[in-house]
């Protein structure tokens, strides 16, 4: 299954269409790190924020994603995995070249 990763530069739009898959990056600004936040690509209506690093995978203490930096076809690394919860049943995959695919 792949799901189409639609990114929105609209914030307040982002959150309002609860688009499964979607994204919204925060602005990188000069440390090349920020959060990326999306909706469950399983559906369950679930939002998220990774924090993700352009072109590199922040050393931080909390776990970080190398991000390519584009935003019309967004690729992450590693694999994410939501964990499942009250909300979501959980959800293991990846993010390339702007679409999602569950492992
Ligand atoms: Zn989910």
């Amino acid at each position: 299954m792949t799901l189409r990763a639609i990114v929105y530069t609209d914030r307040a739009q982002h959150r309002a269409d609860q688009k499964p898959g979607s994204i919204w990056f925060t602005d990188p600004g000069d440390g090349a790190v920020c959060g990326m936040w999306f909706w469950c690509p399983c559906g369950c209506g679930m939002q998220s924020r990774v924090t993700v690093g352009v072109e590199h995978k922040p050393n931080l203490s909390g776990p970080t994603w190398n991000w390519n930096g584009s935003t019309e076809a967004p690729t992450l690394k590693p694999s994410l995995n939501v964990v499942k919860n009250h909300v979501c049943p959980g959800w293991h995959g990846w993010l390339t070249d702007g679409y999602w695919s569950a492992c």
